[in-house]
Parts: C-alpha cells; structure tokens; sequence
C-alpha cells in the first residue's frame, strides 16, 4: 500500500479525481490511501494567514513557510516520508519511469501551491524532490498532485483489472501502445484489421508490436533515440 498526503489550500478541488473509477476502487482495497490535508488549518493567527507579499515587492503572494512546517511536523509524526515531493512547473517532469519509481515508495507527501508558489527555505530544507507535469504553469497544484497521484495509483499491484493492464500502456515499454478496437468488425465499412480477427495469438503479438514501432516512429521518434 502507498500512503500519500496532499497538503493544500483548496482540498475541494480534490473531492472529484479520488472518488470515482479505478483510483476509489484502489482507495476501497486499501492499496493507496490519498489523505488531502488543508494547509489553511495552520495559518498564523485567528485569520489563519497562510501567504505574504513577496521580498522585493512585485506581483503575487508567496506562500509563507510557518503553516508549511507546521503541517510537516504534525503529518511527519505518523512516520516518516520516503519523498516529500513540491509540485512545481520547474521540477524534474514527470514521466512513467518517475511514476514507476514513486508507485514503489510508502509513504509520499506531496506539497501543491498556489499564487507565487511557496517560500523557497520550505523547498530548500524540507522538499525532497519537485515535479513538474509539463511545460506550461497552471494555477494551481492540486490537478497536477491529482495527475502524479493517477500515475502512480494505476502501477500498483491489484489497482488495475487484467483488462486494463499497465503493462502494455504507452512508455511501458519505452513505445507508445497499439491502436485498439471493439465490436462492431465493420461499422458502415470501416473495418477492424484482419489480423486482429483471425484468433492467431502470435501474429497478433506480431502485429501489435509493429503498430507500436511505427507509431512510434511517427509521433515520438524521440523515445526510439533513447
Ligand atoms: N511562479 C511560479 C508558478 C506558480 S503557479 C513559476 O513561475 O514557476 C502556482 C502553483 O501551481 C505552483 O506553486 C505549483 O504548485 C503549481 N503548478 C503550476 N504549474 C505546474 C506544473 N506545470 N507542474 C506542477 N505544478 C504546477
């Protein structure tokens, strides 16, 4: 089982990604326990203050690093983190190797901002690694919390169903994932492949692989370079 805390200022937008689908199901077989912790419980004061104008002026509040490490140490006291992971659009960018990676760990707190992003002493001494979900800046990092939390919920043993199988995703392997299709075989002549018809177990394997390779080839002649 991989425990993950979220510490963040607007828990409500996590209400949604965890209960539904593969990742309540993963909640309800106790493989992943996903505990969203409301940083606003340790600001400072009865205003319960959690961000400030930035040193040097300029636009933008910063999280400030008091009701961070307040939040730490009370979380920290359930035991330790195997990662306390910010996200950040400057972080290492995730991808399944990372996601591989994480799905191993115990225990993962992950720390998502908001406004200017936090007080960089907080990254400095308490974060142990920053990921980033891709090259562009949202508001938020709940969605991206959510995406690294999906990632690595969907690679743990018992998450996924036979038929859904990380296995034969996409990157897995280091190849992008073979097209797929479903009933009907002709839909107004738009035909499934032959091959996927004909029940021959290995010239499927065959083909799949081939589809792979060459769609790999198209869309990210990158991963084949690696
Ligand atoms: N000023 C910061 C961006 C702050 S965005 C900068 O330029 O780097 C507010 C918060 O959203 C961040 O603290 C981070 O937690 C989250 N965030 C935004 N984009 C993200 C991304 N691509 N990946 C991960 N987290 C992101």
């Amino acid at each position: 089982m991989v425990e993950i805390d979220i510490l963040t200022l607007h828990p409500q937008l996590l209400d949604g990604p965890f209960s539904h689908s593969i990742l309540k199901r993963a909640h309800q077989k106790q493989l992943v326990k996903v505990n969203v912790v409301d940083l606003k419980l340790y600001g400072l004061g009865k205003h319960r203050q959690v961000d400030d104008y930035a040193y040097g002026g300029g636009a933008g509040m910063v999280m400030m690093l008091e009701p961070l490490v307040a939040a730490y140490e009370k979380l920290r006291e359930k035991g330790e983190y195997d990662h306390v992971i910010y996200m950040s659009p400057d972080g290492e960018r995730l991808n399944q190797q990372l996601a591989n990676k994480l799905s191993l760990a115990g225990r993962i707190l992950i720390v998502s901002g908001h406004y200017k992003g936090i007080d960089e002493r907080f990254r400095e001494s308490w974060i142990t690694m920053e990921v980033s979900i891709g090259d562009y800046v949202l508001s938020g990092g709940e969605l991206p919390a959510a995406v690294l939390v999906d990632s690595i919920a969907r690679l743990i043993p018992g998450v996924l169903n036979d038929e859904s199988s990380a296995l034969t995703d996409s990157f897995q392997d280091g190849l992008l994932a073979a097209p797929v299709y479903t009933r009907p075989a002709d839909f107004r002549g738009l035909k499934v492949p032959d091959v996927l018809l004909s029940g021959h177990a290995a010239k499927i394997e065959e083909w799949r692989h081939e589809q792979s390779l060459l769609r790999t080839r198209e869309r990210r002649p990158d991963l084949l370079e690696e």
